[in-house]
């Protein structure tokens, strides 16, 4: 059946669904159509355009809804947002909405999955979500609001996803699966087991092989318990149902089209269902009878249906089932036979209790052809390994599977049918021919062959696609600077430069951009050529470093002074409590032991600052791309664990490291003994106490990407331990990428780690004096930032809302007020529930109290 070609067809296409693979469709359709022969009508039940369902946790981490949005305006495309399709008229070849009707010559149906929620006593409660659209997402963080504990119900992919941004939400999380596994799905029992011991040590606790049988209700009514069938009862005030996923085929089953034998439109390997003009793509399509859940396959559907309208042939290629996800900040990777089902396959796992890395390959009876694999830990084998399944292994088993083993494998040995980009079908072959076509760079090859476009995780590879083809990638800051950032730093620091229109002028072209003004008046302050707010370094810096203060969603600042250590008297924790009454101010403590002081205006800063310097605080830099906090734990003074002194340790690395400006912000803690209370390897240094000195770990962070930080050098005594810190920082700051982190820069260093210890412990590049005294000039000519405002009339005239009414508060900041201090108005108040919590106020100026 799938031989009939549509030829010379063309005439109204309505869309049903627009969602991820309904706009790939839409995409495809429009790029082949040269003679515009279809005209395109998109029903979308959502009221939003398509957006990156794949990339949906990223909102919790701070992506907004126009980040993750797919769509690009078409004039050729009527898209009708909130319009969902009610029925289909076969015979009329109409699709019927609320609004009215839409005749269709060619009608294809995207309306992809819904989230399956088990049959559960208590599933109805407020309270209660499932985790599949951006509005179950705002709805989640609404309900997460003030309260401490959650649970998800499955602890597959999807649910591991919920668990993290339960986490992020600061809920104490559980995750309840029924399977004697995490992922079971993906990864086989020992990664399942590997994959439990990373997220239980994240927080989030994990009960396996029980299954949910009632959720209870709180007194106000909302989900506040879980009844477990082993007869345990589970705190959670908030619930996520991800539990899997059916296909969305309602339309099609009251049409009367034929279903698959577990749902989802039925069609065939040309994505035509039994009535010639309707066609089923993506998650809701059961091709050949199965359901895809996920986008790769449903990508594959949409272009074929594309090719087919356009008189083409193109018929379902077969499903990659291979994932490669970070779930709460731990890769792990699936592809091919996983779980070794081939008869006669060999399994040959890796296991490193000391990196926590799990491997697993499969293989072929005769050990010559990969079958598949799973990696938990580290997964920079994947893109390589998954690129051979089916073909001959790339290298030696137990290479491969050490520590990026598959990384160090290279390209060279994959096939030229071998995928690269599994989520958009590119074979290594149409990437080289792009790069003999002249593409010279990740960008270019992502616009021509649109490989690394979906996931991404094919990026690094593209990369070395490159490289083996001997294309030097651009290092340019950008266009005004064919320099790198590290070059740029040599100039200005060889040169003697001390202003940007002299680098410019001398080094670059044009006026600079929003890219190389902040990096070059980096540079500039990392070598202390004066105030970033003097002359025209002022105009070189971003918002936050322009108002030494950070700024905030509602156009207000928040202050953060510095707490050296976490340690504070009395006395200063009351002049902190009273500058906030006075001028009132939303109050939080930080994670890095800290008070933060938001809801401060532009003209307010001074006046705040002045209290808090009269006080004998100081900035705390929390604006700056510069050393935030040095945290700690009590150490040896309190605690009866205690080895060394950690307070003490952390006040002067805070002091010593103050003020000092870097390619990205930087963190820092001590802990007093190996128990680790302040989390030291979560920070770009983290140094931890020994009996005989200090252990020094570098390269942590946490955020999008947790890291934990590698141990560099053991039992150092305090001042050898400051002076590899010194080092350490001096040349990241000289040598690192723009926005490059820590993790990041000795990521991508040529020798890694070991490189790192020859330069500043062996000064193999003979650059030690030359670090230790840049660092020494830091430090004798640090001063506070907000003092120096506070004393300058010329700069004191920058802090005022409006230039030209210098007196004039900005309106537009309002306030309300939640749980007896001010926070933002936010848009339309959510709900009346919300509206009853939140009675809007307008703060005046301070009230200032005697
Ligand atoms: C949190 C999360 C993480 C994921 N991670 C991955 C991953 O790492 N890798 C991966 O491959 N996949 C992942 N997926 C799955 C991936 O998002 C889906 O495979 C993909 O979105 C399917 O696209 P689709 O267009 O078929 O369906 P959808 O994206 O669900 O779009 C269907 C659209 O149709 C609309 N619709 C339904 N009925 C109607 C109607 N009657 N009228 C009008 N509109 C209608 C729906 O409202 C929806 O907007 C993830 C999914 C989620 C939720
Ligand atoms: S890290 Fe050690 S010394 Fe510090 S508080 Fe914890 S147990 Fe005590």
């Amino acid at each position: 059946m799938s031989e009939r070609r549509e030829g010379n067809s063309g005439g109204r296409v309505v869309v049903v669904g627009n969602g991820m693979v309904g706009q790939r469709f839409v995409e495809a359709l429009r790029a082949r159509d040269h003679e515009r022969r279809w005209r395109v009508t998109v029903l979308a039940e959502e009221r939003r355009p398509a957006y990156d369902r794949v990339r949906l946790s990223a909102f919790f981490d701070g992506a907004s809804a126009e980040e993750l949005n797919l769509h690009t305006p078409d004039d050729g495309v009527e898209l009708r947002l909130g319009e969902p399709a009610t029925g289909i008229d076969r015979a009329r070849r109409v699709v019927t909405t609320a609004a009215g009707e839409h005749p269709y010559d060619a009608l294809v149906l995207a309306t992809g999955s819904y989230a399956f929620v088990p049959p559960v006593d208590g599933t109805d409660l407020p309270g209660v979500f499932v985790y599949r659209t951006l509005d179950d997402l705002e709805a989640i963080r609404e309900h997460a609001r003030g309260r401490r504990t959650g649970a998800v119900i499955g602890g597959g992919l999807l649910g591991l996803e919920a668990a993290n941004a339960l986490r992020l939400l600061d809920l104490s999380t559980s995750v309840v699966e029924f399977a004697p596994r995490l992922m079971p799905v993906q990864v086989d029992e020992a990664g399942g087991a590997m994959l439990r011991r990373y997220v239980e040590e994240l927080g989030v606790t994990s009960y396996l092989g029980v299954a949910t049988t009632a959720l209870r209700p709180g007194p106000d009514g909302a989900v506040a318990a879980l009844e477990l069938s082993d007869g345990r009862t589970l705190d959670a005030e908030l619930v996520v149902v991800a539990a899997g996923i059916r296909p969305r085929d309602e339309l099609a089953r009251a049409a009367g089209l034929p279903l698959g034998p577990r749902g989802g439109v039925l069609v065939d390997d040309a994505c035509r269902t039994a009535d010639e003009r309707i066609w089923a793509v993506g998650e809701c399509a059961a091709v050949d009878g199965t359901c895809h859940g996920l986008v790769a396959p449903g990508y594959a559907t949409a272009e074929v249906v594309a090719d087919r309208l356009l008189g083409g042939a193109a018929t379902f290629p077969g499903a990659d089932t291979a994932t490669k996800l970070k779930l709460l900040g731990v890769d792990v990777a699936s592809f091919g036979d996983a779980h070794g089902v081939t008869p006669g396959c060999l399994d040959v796992t890796f296991t490193d209790p000391a990196t926590r890395a799990y491997a697993k390959l499969v293989l072929s009876d005769d050990a010559q052809t990969l079958l598949g694999g799973v990696l938990v830990g580290d997964a920079s084998a994947y893109p390589t390994l998954r690129a051979c399944v089916g073909g001959p292994l790339p290298g030696p088993p137990l290479a491969l599977l050490a520590p990026a083993g598959g990384a160090t494998a290279g390209v060279g040995a994959l096939p030229a049918a071998a995928q690269v980009c599994s989520c958009n079908a590119v074979t290594r072959e149409q990437i080289d021919a792009a790069i003999a076509d002249g593409a010279a760079d990740v960008p270019a090859l992502k616009a021509c062959t649109r490989a690394g476009t979906s996931c991404g995780s094919c990026v690094p590879m593209l990369k070395q696609l490159l490289d083996a083809a001997g294309v030097r990638q651009s290092t340019a800051l950008c266009e005004h600077f064919a320099a790198s950032r590290q070059e740029l730093f040599d100039i200005v620091r060889v040169r003697g430069i001390r202003t940007f229109s002299q680098l410019i002028a001398e080094h670059g072209r044009g006026r600079g951009c929003d890219i190389c003004k902040p990096v070059v008046a980096s540079i500039l302050a990392s070598l202390g050529t004066g105030h970033v707010l003097d002359g025209e370094q002022a105009s070189l810096q971003d918002t936050n470093d322009h108002f030494l203060a950070n700024l905030q969603r509602d156009g207000s600042y928040s202050v953060v002074p510095r707490i050296p250590g976490g340690e504070i008297s009395p006395e200063k924790l009351i002049v902190i409590g009273e500058v906030a009454r006075d001028f009132r101010l939303y109050t939080k403590i930080t994670g890095g032991q800290r008070i933060d002081l938001f809801g401060a205006r532009v003209e307010q800063l001074p006046q705040i600052w002045r209290r808090l310097v009269d006080a004998g605080f100081e900035s705390g830099h929390a604006y700056g791309k510069a050393l935030r906090t040095v945290k700690s734990c009590v150490g040896e003074t309190w605690c009866r664990y205690g080895v060394q002194d950690s307070v003490g340790l952390a006040i002067a690395l805070e002091l010593r490291y103050r003020g000092l400006r870097a390619p990205h912000k930087l963190k820092s803690a001590v802990s007093g003994c190996a128990r680790e209370c302040a989390e030291a390897r979560g920070k770009d240094f983290g140094i931890i106490a020994t009996e005989t000195g200090w252990n020094l770990y570098v390269g942590g962070n946490g955020g999008f990407r947790p890291r934990h930080a590698d141990l560099f050098a053991t039992d150092l005594s305090t001042e050898e331990l400051v002076r590899l810190i010194d080092r350490f920082l001096m040349y990241y700051i000289r040598t690192a990428d723009r926005l490059q982190r820590t993790a990041a820069w000795i990521e991508a260093m040529d020798g890694g780690l070991d490189h790192l210890r020859s330069v500043i412990v062996d000064d193999s590049l003979g650059l030690c004096a030359e670090l230790d005294a840049a660092m020494a000039r830091h430090v004798a000519s640090y001063s506070d930032e907000w003092r120096d405002v506070l004393e300058d009339p010329d700069r004191l005239r920058r802090f005022t809302s409006f230039v030209n009414a210098p007196d004039v508060p900005d309106s537009s900041i309002t306030f309300a007020v939640e749980r007896g201090q001010p926070v933002p108005v936010r848009g339309a108040p959510p709900a009346a529930a919300a509206d009853r919590r939140r009675q809007p106020v307008t703060l005046g100026l301070p009230e200032v109290r005697r």
